[in-house]
């Protein structure tokens, strides 16, 4: 009787934050949520929740969501109906086609949406568009994850499932800070380190996880390789190498043995900052543990050797035979909640759906049969290229679904500066967001608990996302406003039905063959799924994709920003996230959330604050070569001295202001890491 006072039905889906892809059961009465609990039949989160899955909903029927079409004309946005826009659209769309060609048109999709509208968004691009510039915010956060674990091992994805917590003896925790980002794992790894788990974090600053560690290597931001390096040469110097594994899995051991050892590790230990001994130390207790698992996070892509980190991660498991089996693993720990699955849909101007090389000419034929369509051979730009390219007038539309990217991406007003020379810019959105405010239409789009279709969590798990409400007046999900376009512009596309193009999907993407929206179930699969529906919680077990897994040599370079900037602006700054908020905020600033933290805040050593005479809660000007910003102070032994660390959830500081155009040279994930800096 009480059930039926407070809810008519419970209905579960997946949360819509962190790739740790909790399920949610949600109490709905009169087509509203009422409240959210965490399911204990979950494999995911078995009855527990953070405070953003649990209690993050109510932007869904905020009074700021956007109701209706937006065309902007003189400057103004003027409401259209979704006939007017959408003809808009294709018209324009089809000028730019003709008046230049395909590859003048980019798009961006969203991590933030199910598998679904990833897979029809980069169709579009590809086949009714006809270019492969498209991208996802992978590109900014883990692409050196995808392309540093492709190399080495074949796939670039998690080895193992975060339940492997329970059988490892040792965990490192590489450049992340699960705790506030991901923290149902993050509980799970500090549970870990109370029982008998060691626990080792390296990390520039000192984290809650850092509080409970055994081994905490707070290192200068950007000296990963360096710091890599030197935990490999005390593994080799203490012979705790898997030989037998080395031997029969891996190639390339003794050029990459010959270069560890080549090291000068007194230049190694002055460039990290990190003393020598508690390296030694650490690298023993990891490389003597029977199993175990390592999970990096941003701390180890978002850096100029981004790619070559991960490599390094990667090679510390295979030196070790920490691959293959249950309780161990290298397990990137995703942030959005579905940049996995945006990733394996094909939203890389690389790859299409499934990972296939769109250069390779099998694969270009068999992705033209498929979608029916002539398709570009060309690789095509990704997200920063884009921008480029756009200030070089040599893109003149974009279309971005659910990414705040002028908040978001590195260098805030070169982004802006480029958005705002295009001639089309659509914006699928929720809300009117700094990114919204440059667009040319503005589509309303349905949110996650108004829509229907599949999840991929960090640990390849594809999980169903059921709609719990119908979408708000006004609004449509992403996948029909996408198909509705691709229909108007003559492409064949049947109405949309998540469920269909699940099964689209199953039929090109190998991985997900043996995937049905039935054999999902309540926890999911995870891929590769096999006809029949098995599937595969650990990968690598008997051969890496690749054959044998590899190892790569790297040598510790200088960020150009340092080697640039660190005379005039002798602070680094480095960005991260908090608990209580989301990427832009655009999503947790309009729930409760926001009355718990209403603010970004700077992190500064209390010798720095002391020198520039700054106390708690002053404002400091803080300036990069890139631009300035006023944000509050918090004096804190987190950083260390020279160090300064801050989020960028809020708009009005603009953290993004600062960071720079700096990349990792192998993918363009931008350099959020490591910023030069100076305070007044
Ligand atoms: Fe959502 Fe991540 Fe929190 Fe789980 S840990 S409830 S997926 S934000």
């Amino acid at each position: 009787e009480s059930k039926s006072i407070i809810a008519d039905e419970k209905i579960r889906t997946i949360c819509t934050y962190c790739g740790v892809g909790c399920n949610l059961e949600v109490a709905v009465k009169d087509e509203k949520v009422r409240f959210i609990q965490a399911p204990w039949d979950s494999k995911v989160n078995s009855g527990h929740l953070c405070l953003k899955g649990r209690f993050a909903f109510s932007f869904y029927n905020h009074p700021d969501r956007i109701r209706t079409p937006f065309i902007k004309k003189n400057g103004v946005f003027v409401e259209a109906n979704w006939d007017e826009a959408y003809d808009f659209i294709a018209s324009e769309l089809n000028r730019i086609i003709k008046k230049n060609d395909p590859d003048h048109i980019a798009g961006i999709s969203s991590a933030r949406c199910p598998n679904e509208e990833n897979y029809l968004m980069q169709k579009f691009m590809r086949a009714v568009i006809g270019t492969n510039n498209i991208d996802n915010c992978a590109r900014v956060c883990h692409s050196p994850t995808a392309l540093g674990m492709q190399r080495t091992f074949g796939t670039g994805a998690a080895t193992n499932s975060i339940d492997d917590i329970k059988h490892t003896d040792c965990i490192l925790v590489f450049g992340a800070n699960p705790t506030d980002a991901h923290p149902v794992t993050g509980a799970k790894i500090k549970q870990a380190a109370m029982k008998d788990t060691t626990l080792i974090v390296i990390d520039p600053r000192k984290t809650e996880l850092a509080r409970y560690a055994h081994y905490h290597l707070q290192l200068k931001p950007g000296t990963n390789v360096a710091l890599m390096n030197l935990f490999f040469y005390y593994i080799i110097k203490e012979d705790l190498i898997d030989t037998s594994f080395i031997e029969q899995r891996t190639e390339g051991f003794e050029e990459f043995k010959q270069h560890i050892l080549s090291q000068n590790i007194d230049e190694l230990e002055s460039i990290t900052g990190v003393d020598r001994n508690l390296v030694h130390e650490a690298a023993i207790a990891y490389a003597s543990a029977k199993n175990a698992m390592s999970f990096h996070g941003l701390g180890a892509t978002e850096n100029s050797q981004g790619t070559s980190t991960v490599m390094l991660i990667a090679n510390l498991a295979m030196i070790t035979g920490n691959i293959g089996l249950p309780g161990v693993s290298v397990n990137p720990l995703r942030g959005q909640n579905n940049v996995q699955g945006a990733a394996d849909m094909g939203c890389q101007p690389n790859q299409g759906a499934g990972y296939l090389d769109v250069t390779n000419d099998e694969i270009h034929a068999l992705y033209e049969d498929f979608y029916g369509a002539k398709l570009p051979k060309h690789i095509g730009y990704n997200i920063p290229q884009m921008y480029e390219a756009a200030l070089q007038d040599k893109l003149k539309a974009m279309w971005i679904i659910g990414e705040n990217v002028v908040q978001t991406d590195s260098n805030s007003q070169m982004v802006i500066r480029a958005l705002s020379k295009l001639e089309l810019l659509v914006v699928q959105e929720l809300f009117m967001t700094e990114t919204a405010r440059l667009a040319t239409v503005i589509l309303p789009a349905a949110s996650f608990l108004e829509k229907e279709g599949t999840f991929t969590n960090g640990e390849r798990r594809v999980q169903r996302v059921n709609r719990v409400v119908n979408p708000l007046s006004g609004t449509r999900p992403d996948g029909q406003i996408i198909t509705e376009i691709m229909q108007r512009m003559g492409y064949p596309q049947p109405d949309y039905s998540a469920q269909n193009v699940l099964n689209e999907i199953a039929q090109i993407v190998p991985f997900f063959k043996g995937i049905t929206w039935q054999n999902l179930g309540k926890n999911g699969l995870q891929w590769p799924v096999a006809d029949g529906g098995g599937d595969t919680p650990t990968l690598h077990e008997e051969n890496f994709k690749r054959g044998k897994g590899a190892f790569y040599k790297q040598t510790y370079k200088e960020t150009s920003e340092l080697q640039e900037h660190s005379k005039d602006y002798p602070f680094i700054i480095t960005t991260n996230r908090g608990l209580e908020h989301y990427n832009s905020g655009a999503m947790t600033r309009r729930t409760p959330n926001e009355q718990i933290v209403t603010e970004d805040v700077l992190l500064i050593h209390p010798d720095d604050a002391k020198e520039y005479s700054i106390n708690n809660g002053d404002m400091v000007c803080v300036e990069s070569p890139r631009g300035k910003t006023d944000i509050k102070a918090r004096i804190s032994t987190a950083v260390k001295k020279g160090i300064l660390s801050t989020t960028f959830h809020f708009s009005e500081v603009m953290i993004n202001n600062l960071t720079s155009d700096v990349c990792d040279s192998d993918t363009q994930c931008p350099e959020y890491k490591v910023v030069a800096a100076r305070i007044r």
